[in-house]
């Protein structure tokens, strides 16, 4: 395997395939097979996401795969910024359709067509739903497994309002539940305000959440955007207000996609390969059965048993064809946070010897005693991912208070920037780092690197 921090790149392709998360084998460019380990990690962030929204009154749908022309066309500007990406259905079997169908790029142009039958009066607001879908983009540059596909899964939240204000609240809402995804994945992030040139296709504004991946380039994680009536109007969503009077919604979206798993491995992988954070590790345990006189597969499986039933998800490794050895860094390269092993010591005192992935040594511990002590060395590993991925993301951050200061940075550079599209363009001309908008998180204000005028904090990057 590649070394990470010479290569991250070829490591990066490297690992998503051997540690069996995808196959890239598929025949088309930007598709690929998400293989059961890399599914289930899917699935898992799908589950906390799905909770998340429950607790927030966010409702979940389903939308058809397939939007007509006619819908897409609606908002001009929404479908400038999509219409280079989108796959189109021309036939139906041998007849040619009379109007083509595109797969969804994303679901605006679906959804907000029916958001104007829905909608009637005030009491039919707010509106807040959500679906976790597949979508369709024809990308043309480079693709890459997890940050740049064909075919990728997708978060996507839709709500309206009566208000701006409401549909600003709304806003802060996702960014808690973001928050709290973060955390489950231990992945430091900052937040931005998008240049309005970058902003997304029909939004007022865009904020996005950013983190910073050991190539030093940034990697967009999440994405907030406000439309307040950009789309009401061309799609002629409103309402009936109290007095009676027609007004247009307030809407907002919230967007992710398997970037998160790129996030994942990203931030965590090592020279050894793959670490999952323990809340969405598909095998948070794996027991190792070590050959010796007594069969230690029986008291393996006793072990997987305890840990299930306190919702610890384990697996036991009894394939006879590899040494443990082999198995411990086999399961170590798949990121597997803590590993039991189980010899013939263990078997005859009934104990087990736990390994954390994050931590050199082992500790052996009772079997009455092994589902609370893994419970903490799950607890442990999540703390310790937390903290070394924000270090390392400290670390990518220069602050530069000159152009040749960004030009210098390793990673992504703050630097005040004075908001024109003039200024942030030089940067990129000469660092070839794009300007990812101003910090939220912190207001501070000063003089533009390059034109010394009145300025607010912003970062700028090499970006996937
Ligand atoms: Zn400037």
């Amino acid at each position: 395997m590649e070394n990470r921090k010479e290569d991250f790149s070829k490591w990066y392709n490297e690992i998503v395939e051997i540690s069996g998360l995808i196959d890239k084998r598929y025949p088309i460019k930007g598709m690929n097979i998400l293989m059961p380990y890399g599914l289930k990690i899917s699935q898992l962030l799908d589950e906390h996401m799905r909770k998340f929204c429950d607790q927030s009154g966010i409702e979940e749908v389903y939308f058809p795969l397939l939007i007509t022309r006619g819908q897409l066309e609606v908002e001009f500007e929404h479908l400038k910024g999509f219409e280079s990406q989108v796959f189109w259905i021309t036939r139906g079997g041998t007849d040619k359709l009379e109007e083509e169908l595109s797969l969804r790029p994303t679901s605006e142009s679906a959804m907000y067509p029916m958001f104007s039958l829905w909608i009637r009066t005030h009491g039919d607001l707010p509106l807040k739903i959500f679906q976790l879908v597949n979508v369709y983009r024809y990308e043309t540059k480079h693709t890459r497994a997890f940050l740049r596909d064909r075919e990728f899964h997708f978060f996507e939240a839709h709500t309206a309002h009566a208000t701006f204000d409401e549909a600003e609240e709304q806003i802060s809402q996702y960014i808690d539940i973001w928050k709290k995804l973060a955390e489950v994945m231990c992945i430091p992030f900052v937040l931005h305000r998008r240049p309005d040139w970058d902003k997304f296709a029909g939004a007022q504004y865009s904020i996005a959440a950013e983190t910073v991946m050991a190539s030093g380039r940034s990697l967009q994680l999440a994405t907030f955007h406000q439309y307040g009536e950009n789309f009401a109007k061309p799609y002629e969503i409103t309402y009936s207000d109290e007095s009676g009077e027609s007004r247009f919604v307030n809407q907002t979206t919230y967007g992710m996609s398997t970037r998160l798993i790129g996030g994942i491995i990203g931030t965590h992988g090592d020279d050894r390969g793959l670490l999952i954070p323990p809340d969405i590790a598909p095998i948070q345990a794996v027991i190792v059965p070590i050959p010796s006189k007594r069969d230690p597969v029986p008291y393996a499986n006793k072990l997987k048993g305890i840990l299930e039933s306190a919702g610890i998800r384990s697996r036991v490794d009894s394939r006879d064809q590899y040494t443990p050895g082999y198995k411990y860094n086999d399961w170590e390269m798949r990121g597997v946070p803590l590993r039991i092993e189980i010899g013939e010591r263990e078997v005859t005192g009934s104990t087990a010897t736990l390994v954390m992935r994050t931590a050199k040594g082992r500790k052996t511990v009772a079997e009455s005693e092994l589902a609370n002590e893994v419970l903490n060395c799950l607890a442990q590993v999540k703390q310790k991912l937390t903290e070394s991925a924000a270090e390392k993301f400290r670390s990518m951050f220069t602050t530069a208070s000159t152009l040749g200061g960004i030009k210098e940075a390793r990673g992504a550079a703050s630097a005040i920037w004075c908001g024109s599209r003039e200024c942030a363009d030089k940067v990129e001309q000469e660092t070839e780092m794009t300007c990812l908008g101003n910090r939220v998180d912190i207001q501070e204000e000063g003089n533009c690197v390059v034109c010394g005028s009145h300025g607010k904090l912003a970062t700028f990057s090499r970006t996937y």
